[in-house]
């Protein structure tokens, strides 16, 4: 066969397989279509999962009646004014769009200007012009497309349920909403309205109102907002707190100056970022905005134009990390109300129902319970029995409870099943876990001693001799320094053996033997090349969890108090070394409505 340029039909449908995937890549393209077109309302419907039609109408500037016929043509754009690809504001500027979904698709444009007093309809089938002709209509364009692929039924058989087309539709939607919250969008799915998003023009507050719409509210306030810069780089957003974590990372919405795009190493840094405080495999969420000179980054690496490359990626990482670390650690305590209306679904729907509905179940009339009647009081109650199974823990009515229930965590009240403390603040009650609490609390407090050089060290009465594996004995011994540093003071003791002299002073009577060969487990399956300062915390967060106060453990109310009052002061005290909640809070709102009185 001879070499021959192809048609420019088929041309078109060959890039429309870079660029029109499936049909919420059209929405994607249609809407950043009318977002460049500077309009304020934007309307998306969908029908059948696209595959039936996909219409977006827009109020803005449209397409002059003598443009339009090149509207469809490729690489035919108005957006790329002195021919400089190193600067792009606009969302499009291939110009591919247009004649990509117009070649696999029928595509109706109607569009008019503010200069013309009519509108023009414009169809292209598959690649082939149609008509145009004049038509009415306000100043703006609206996009048809329907039968998406009837030609290329190849890539039909890609696409996944009609309802999956759909829900990717309405997240594309979403998440460019997201971006631009100065216009009103309109999602109507199949004829009905899903999403309103009214455009937040005129609000100083814009960004986090139209973050609210899409997250939700409860989500919303699960989140911490962050606001800041580092040379010509700025970053805004709202992150998830930590012990809102999902399954993928499909709710963490990333924009590059406006623009959104998914990066690998930006999800990385992310991830980074919460290494210490979310459970593995579980991802964060969070809405973040970064914004940079156009020429530091290239956004013309893939027709989709959602990935990008930056020209010096260390100073966006160092960003996020910075940013994100401190907001989390800032945010320290926060309790999640996510995960307390968790707890009342549990206790609405398996506590009661389950295990109590034959009692008070209507239907259940006929049952044994029937003539249940209240036992009589047991006379042996009344004496001195009671005082010889006392409470776990019994906290005195002290003066300061008052003082200490206006406090975040408010006032310890008492330990149920020595393990979780149950404190009292004005508006609610928090059940802390004491171990997830205190292992933070030590960890929080070994970095911070280690950073500043004080960690103190004390020195064993009896000096523990611990038998290991070699390949431990020579783990340890390698790290022997790392290990000094951090207050452990261990030699090499017969063949088998080490010996430890001293152990960091925080750790007060934890079981050094267990501990020791813990950490050397754990250096021998961290790879060789890890850092030095991913040694350090991996035997620090080891030491911190021996060296905490273990479930079980009887505390009195001063104990708890104090555990309380330093959680309020220490970063990350949110989550325990694995990322787990340490405390959960029911609001008296919350308890009022479990007994139905709301
Ligand atoms: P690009 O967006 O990369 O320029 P497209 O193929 O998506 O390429 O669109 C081609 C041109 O059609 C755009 O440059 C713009 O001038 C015009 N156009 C497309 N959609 C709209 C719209 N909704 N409103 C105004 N102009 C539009
Ligand atoms: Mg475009």
């Amino acid at each position: 066969m001879t070499i021959r340029v192809l048609p420019e039909n088929i041309i078109n449908q060959i890039s429309a397989g870079e660029v029109v995937e499936r049909p919420s890549s059209i929405v994607k393209e249609l809407i950043e279509n009318s977002i460049d077109s500077d309009a304020s309302q934007i309307e998306l419907f969908i029908r059948g999962g696209g595959l039936e039609s996909i219409i977006v109408q827009d109020n803005g500037s449209g397409i002059p009646s003598k443009e339009i016929s090149l509207a469809v043509l490729r690489h035919a754009t108005s957006k790329l004014n002195d021919d400089n690809l190193n600067i792009i504001s606009k969302l499009g500027f291939r110009g591919e769009a247009l004649p990509s979904i117009a070649s696999v698709s029928e595509t109706t444009i109607t569009s008019r200007t503010q200069n013309d007093k009519l509108a023009i309809m414009f169809k292209v089938s598959h690649g082939e012009i149609d008509y145009q002709k004049v038509a009415s209509r306000e100043v703006g364009t609206t996009v048809k497309v329907t039968s998406l692929f009837q030609k290329t039924p190849a890539r039909l058989k890609f696409l996944k349920s009609i309802k999956a087309e759909n829900s990717l539709c309405k997240e594309i939607f979403q998440k460019i909403a997201l971006s631009h919250p100065n216009i009103a969008f309109k999602l109507i799915i199949n004829g009905k309205h899903l999403l309103n998003y009214s455009s937040q023009f005129n609000l100083n507050n814009s960004l986090s109102n139209r973050v609210k719409e899409v997250l939700g509210e409860k989500l919303f306030a699960d989140c911490i907002e962050i606001n800041s810069s580092f040379e010509n780089y700025s970053l805004r957003g709202f992150i998830g707190l930590p012990t809102i974590n999902r399954p993928t990372s499909s709710m963490q919405y990333l924009y590059i100056n406006n623009r959104p795009i998914r990066d690998k190493n930006i999800f990385y840094a992310i991830k980074a970022a919460y290494s210490e405080t979310i459970p593995k495999g579980r991802h964060p969420i969070g809405v973040l905005y970064l914004d940079l000179p156009h020429d530091l980054v290239d956004v013309n690496v893939h027709p989709s134009k959602a990935e990008v490359r930056f020209q010096n990626f260390q100073k966006i990482r160092k960003l996020i990390l910075t940013t994100l670390k401190s907001a989390i650690a800032k945010a320290g305590f926060k309790v999640s109300s996510e995960l307390s209306l968790d707890i009342i679904k549990k206790f609405n729907v398996t506590n009661f129902s389950n295990q109590t509905s034959g009692i008070i179940s209507p239907q259940n009339q006929n049952n044994k319970y029937q003539n249940f009647q209240w036992p009589e009081l047991d006379e042996k109650l009344h004496n001195n029995d009671l005082m010889d199974n006392p409470p776990f823990a019994k906290v005195e009515e002290n003066i300061r409870d008052r003082e200490f229930e206006s406090f975040p965590l408010g006032a310890a009240k008492g330990q149920l099943h020595s393990t979780y403390i149950i404190s009292e603040t004005k508006d609610g009650i928090i059940l802390i876990d004491q171990h997830a609490a205190h292992e933070r609390l030590v960890l929080e407090e070994m970095k911070e001693n280690y950073k500043q050089g004080q960690l103190s060290s004390q020195i064993l009465l009896i000096p523990e001799v611990i038998n290991l594996k070699s390949i431990e004995k020579n783990i340890l011994l390698e790290n022997q320094e790392h290990l000094k540093k951090l207050g452990f003071e261990i030699e090499s003791f017969g063949d088998e053996s080490i010996i430890v002299r001293e152990v960091p002073s925080l750790l007060g009577h934890a079981n050094i033997s267990n501990l020791i060969k813990d950490v050397a487990e754990e250096l021998s399956i961290l790879e060789t090349q890890i850092s030095i300062d991913d040694k350090i915390n991996s035997i620090i967060s080891k030491s911190a969890c021996y060296g905490s106060v273990r479930s079980g453990r009887i505390l009195n109310a001063s104990e708890m108090n104090s555990l309380l009052r330093k959680m309020e002061i220490t970063p990350n005290s949110g989550q325990c070394n694995h990322g787990r909640p340490t405390s959960i809070k029911l609001s008296l709102n919350d308890i009022e409505k479990l007994f139905g009185r709301r």
